[in-house]
């Protein structure tokens, strides 16, 4: 925080669509009035030492900031690339993605009630990155669990269950096959909700979790769902698609001491520069952010004046079946809070 009472956060605006719909952030936070000055940093990566690296520079704000906020980053497809997303995941050791799904009153879905909240455990199973050939036509890829990956994601979701008055947590895996990895998740988890007496803790097997929650999903309303990171990839962008798709859906990245919220969606480069993106999901993103500096006034005010502005139908974007440019959406949420 400084001298003005406003607290500095890490604007990364990003490819595509990110500037736009960042945009809309920087002008609906202001007419808020959050105490929020924003650094905005550009994380075009640059040859250090032969290698593509992000520049220094935004290591720097993130790390003195502890918060950032992050637009999509493009993924050139191709040899050679290391994605941005995964390079700023292993740099502030983020372990933790967290991915709450809420209908959104006004656009309609099969179901009216979801309200899911899935974490994601961020840095080590299939994601590990270490693959190679056995012999032409034979490729081994590892999946890496350790205890201290899983014990660090579980306690967080224990702790986050408590904080956001969630009763349950519940573990989704695949123990009956990956008996080792899995297992070492499941086992991990038991012993660490043992620290947490007032939450309940069970745990279900990944694909009657699907099944479930397609099938009807507000059981899962009073619980934490946590995985292992694959099954938190894919079952996160499923309780996406409940609530009507990657244009509502926000995430958190959590680290130790840094974290980093951003749309769970990408650049969008086919609507780029066009005023249609729709910004919610970055805006739900930032009142992720608020909620997690304890700025809980503001994102209350923010966040009523979005639910406001979609259940009127209105002034919504195209995605949603409006007509609205991305601005005048912006405009229509400064608008509801007056
Ligand atoms: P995408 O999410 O960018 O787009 C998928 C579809 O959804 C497109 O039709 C797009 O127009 C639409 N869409 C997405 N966000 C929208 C919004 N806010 N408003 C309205 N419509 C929206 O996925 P993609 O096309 O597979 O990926 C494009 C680029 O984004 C790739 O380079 C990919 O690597 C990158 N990406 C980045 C992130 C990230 O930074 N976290 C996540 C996913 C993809």
């Amino acid at each position: 925080k400084g001298n003005d009472g406003k607290f500095t956060v890490t604007l990364i605006e990003g490819d595509g669509i990110g500037p736009e719909i960042s945009q809309s952030v920087k002008d609906i936070f202001s007419a808020a009035g959050a105490p929020i000055k924003w650094e905005p940093v550009d994380v075009t990566p640059v040859l250090k030492d032969g290698k593509t690296v992000i520049p220094d520079e935004a290591i720097e704000s993130v790390t003195k900031n502890y918060v950032a906020l992050k637009g999509p980053l493009a993924t050139p497809i191709g040899k050679g690339h290391v994605s941005l997303n995964l390079t700023l995941r292993r740099t502030f050791n983020l372990f933790a993605n967290v991915r709450p799904c809420k209908s959104i009153a006004g656009y309609k879905t099969p179901y009216d009630n979801v309200d899911t909240v899935l974490i994601r455990e961020n840095t080590e199973g299939e994601y590990s990155g270490i693959e190679h050939v056995v012999i032409d036509g034979v490729v081994q890829s590892i999946k890496l669990i350790t205890r201290e990956a899983s014990e660090r994601v579980l306690r967080f979701a224990f702790q986050y269950a408590e904080d956001i008055g969630r009763s349950k947590v519940r573990a989704v895996h695949k123990a009956t096959i990956m008996k080792m990895s899995d297992g070492l998740f499941l086992s991990t988890a038991r012993k660490i909700s043992q620290d947490y007496p007032n939450i309940e803790f069970d745990a279900e097997l990944l694909d009657n979790t699907c099944l479930k929650m397609v099938t009807d999903p507000t059981p899962y309303n009073d619980k934490v769902l946590v995985m292992p990171n694959l099954y938190g990839d894919i079952l996160s962008d499923m309780c996406a698609g409940l609530i009507g798709g990657l244009g509502l859906t926000p995430s958190g990245n959590i680290g130790d001491e840094c974290s980093i919220f951003e749309a769970v969606h990408g650049s969008a480069p086919d609507i780029a520069g066009k005023g249609l993106a729709n910004p919610t999901a970055l805006l739900l993103s930032s009142i992720m952010m608020l909620q997690h500096m304890g700025l809980h006034d503001y994102a209350d005010k923010i966040q009523t004046a979005i639910f406001k502005v979609l259940a009127e139908g209105k002034t919504i974007t195209g995605d949603l079946g409006g007509k609205a440019k991305t601005h005048e959406y912006a405009s229509a949420v400064i608008k509801a809070m007056k």
